[in-house]
């Protein structure tokens, strides 16, 4: 298991995350199969990789040669035979439902030998349980990548109880492969970013809630008073607010009443306001 010799890889969820996971693959040079269950997420990931793309041509961070490469290497398909023919690395980027990514990881484990490095995205969920669903659960690892994955550095590396050492390495490897900066870490609820992450983000909404302040102006203490590049109802409408709230439930069960998901959250998120992907969260997004 070397990180120099993956040349294809499966990527499994082509949604916020997944579609941005497969560009920076194929930014070095590795052949991407981008599967989603949903035919119409595909296509929807495989455009979106497209504008990233151009948008990088335009800023001159990427040469028309690099857009053509790149997008040439990735493939949208909607079979897991087809996703994972010839894969010398899957990652997995599926809903935060813990069901969902068990399913996914005992059908990987049944196809892939164990030379294959299989690795999940998932925010904040056991790592250690999920490998228990596929075979030779040392190859798995949590590959936590931000969003938007083509700009943000951070790669949070975790490690299962069964993880190998090979695998671990393997995947820091990757990372630094993928012009991202590792961070390695245990496995535990919310892992390092977004347990803490959360608090602030769910505080912020609480304060929404109550009155303290509006939500450009919560948002604007953290930027101006202490340096965030954006603020935290800002991310959550970024990240999704069905996805925070999978975490903070899942969080809250684990850690406790720090992280119980705000009624303004569940309402959100019951009213189908997930924040940038579907135009409204915090913020309406047809405006900005
Ligand atoms: P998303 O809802 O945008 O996309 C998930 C995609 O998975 C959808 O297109 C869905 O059709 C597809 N899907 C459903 N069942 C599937 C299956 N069995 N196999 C393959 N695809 C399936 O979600 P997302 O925001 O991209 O999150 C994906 C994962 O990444 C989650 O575990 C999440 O916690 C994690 N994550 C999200 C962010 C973020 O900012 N959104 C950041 C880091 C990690």
């Amino acid at each position: 298991m070397n990180a120099h010799d993956i040349q294809r890889a499966a990527v499994l969820g082509a949604g916020t995350m997944g579609h941005g996971i497969a560009q920076v693959l194929a930014m070095q040079g590795v052949q991407v199969k981008l599967f989603d269950v949903n035919a119409e997420a595909v296509q929807g990931g495989l455009a979106t990789i497209g504008v990233n793309l151009q948008k990088g041509v335009d800023r001159g961070k990427v040469t028309e040669a690099e857009r053509d490469e790149a997008f040439g290497l990735i493939a949208g398909v909607t079979t897991m035979d087809d996703a994972c023919e010839g894969a010398g690395l899957v990652v997995e980027a599926a809903p935060e439902i813990m069901e969902i990514k068990l399913s996914i990881f005992e059908d990987l484990g049944a196809r892939l030998g164990p030379e294959v490095l299989l690795a999940t995205n998932t925010s904040s969920l056991p790592i250690s349980d999920i490998a228990a669903a596929a075979a030779h659960p040392e190859r798995v690892v949590g590959m936590h990548f931000f969003n938007p994955v083509h700009i943000m550095k951070l790669l949070e590396v975790v490690r299962a109880e069964q993880s190998s050492d090979e695998a671990v390495e393997c995947a820091m490897e990757l990372g630094r492969r993928m012009k991202k900066q590792p961070i390695l870490v245990t496995d535990s609820p919310g892992f390092a970013s977004s347990r803490l992450g959360l608090v602030i983000g769910l505080e912020a909404m609480r304060m929404l809630e109550s009155g303290v302040a509006s939500a450009e102006d919560i948002d604007k203490a953290m930027k101006l008073g202490y340096g965030f590049p954006m603020g935290p109802l800002e991310l959550t409408d970024l990240v999704g607010l069905d996805v925070r709230l999978s975490i903070a439930e899942y969080l809250h069960s684990e850690l406790g009443e720090t992280f119980a998901p705000p009624r303004i959250l569940h309402d959100k998120v019951a009213a189908g306001e997930l924040g940038k992907k579907s135009g409204k969260g915090f913020y309406d997004w047809a405006e900005r």
